[in-house]
């Protein structure tokens, strides 16, 4: 016997949904976002699954890039937020991964160092996030400067939303409108689009698209979206029963006795916890699946366990599979009882879960 937690990755699903996002925009090239180990989807597989349909992928940091390497994926591989140190151009150079550039410091780096090769630059522009990137007055100077130098193949401008998640929000629209007033850049491709702006901002599609949390079928957005409904759950998470009871009402489950039972209640432990990355802040009431249907988490989440009330389901047993999100319960409904987003509840998972993988 052994612990029952397992994550089910459908490699289909990603693929599915990698092509929804292409259809959203057939004219633009969409990189693939595998960063944080493919949104903990496991980067390598999500990588081999689609490397026939990308044209890149995108990645965080060199370790990510190079860990694809070494596993054999092929493609050319963004570097969202460039070198981090001179060094790493080297790799960029020999291994075919196209940096980004967000700062002097890097675009310094680039013109001191000898390249064998040519490879696409990212410019980063910071439209409005402030967190990364040259501001549109600077940016004429910048493509100047990367276009005298022999390595750059092509300058590519990009920018990122901070709240394309929000359609009615005109923050979005203003960073558009502050892209579009760069000057000294004509004719350079663009590339704007996270998963939400992908979903919702069509005119930030342009050339090149940088979808993440969508491929693995979870939506950005807290409302329903036409196409975020189409998207097609990759992860599956479930675990078993590990123990019943009938506790008396009156009587408080679990830690700091956050939840007291109003009538007489079947508690079923189940094997999870925040060891495995299911948020501790998941509130009495997170649905669950439990035999096709939802029974809510009872109890504060520990680190290997958690209680869920399942007086109203009959003949629950121990061994019984429980989902915790996935096919039957989006990912999204379970993050707004964690007060989080789906992008933690898949990327927080620990290596104690197993992923699974089917085609
Ligand atoms: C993570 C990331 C993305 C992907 O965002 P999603 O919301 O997951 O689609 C795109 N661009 C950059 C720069 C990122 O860091």
């Amino acid at each position: 016997m052994s612990r029952k937690v397992r994550a089910e990755v459908d490699l289909a699903a990603i693929r599915y949904n990698y092509d929804l996002a292409r259809r959203q925009a057939p004219a633009a090239q969409a990189a693939a976002i595998v960063k944080a180990n493919g949104y903990g989807h496991g980067a390598v597989q999500v990588a081999s699954a689609l490397e026939p349909d990308v044209p890149a992928f995108g990645v965080a940091c060199i370790e990510e890039a190079l860990e694809l390497r070494d596993a054999g994926i092929e493609k050319p591989i963004m570097l969202l937020e460039g070198c981090f140190d001179a060094d790493e151009l080297e790799q960029v150079d020999s291994l075919n991964f196209w940096p980004a550039v967000h700062s002097e410091h890097q675009l310094q780096a680039l013109e001191s160092a000898t390249f064998k090769n040519r490879f696409p630059v990212f410019l980063k522009i910071d439209s409005g996030m402030h967190r990364l990137g040259f501001q549109p007055a600077e940016v004429a100077s910048v493509v100047a400067r990367l276009q005298a130098l022999s390595c750059v193949a092509e300058v590519i401008l990009m920018t990122h939303f901070a709240r394309s998640d929000e359609p009615q929000e005109g923050a979005t629209r203003h960073q558009l409108e502050a892209f579009a007033s760069i000057t000294g850049a004509e004719g350079l491709a663009a590339c704007l689009s996270n998963s939400a702006a992908v979903m919702a901002w069509p005119d930030a599609h342009r050339n090149w698209l940088r979808p993440g949390m969508m491929l693995y079928g979870a939506t950005p957005f807290l409302e329903p979206n036409a196409v975020a409904d189409q998207l097609q759950p990759a992860m599956t998470l479930t675990t078993e029963v590990i123990a019943l009871r009938d506790v008396e009402p009156g009587e408080a489950v679990g830690y700091g006795g956050t939840f007291v039972c109003e009538r007489p209640t079947r508690i079923a432990t189940i094997a999870m916890g925040y060891g495995d990355g299911y948020p501790r802040h998941a509130k009495n009431g997170t649905p669950v699946v439990i035999h096709g249907q939802r029974a809510a988490v009872a109890g504060r989440v520990s680190m290997d366990m958690m209680t869920i009330d399942v007086t109203d389901i009959p003949g629950v047993e121990i061994g019984d599979r429980v989902e915790l999100f996935g096919k039957q319960l989006p990912v999204s409904e379970v993050a707004v009882w964690c007060d989080t987003i789906p992008y933690t509840m898949v990327t927080c998972l620990t290596p104690r879960v197993p992923r699974y993988y089917s085609e």
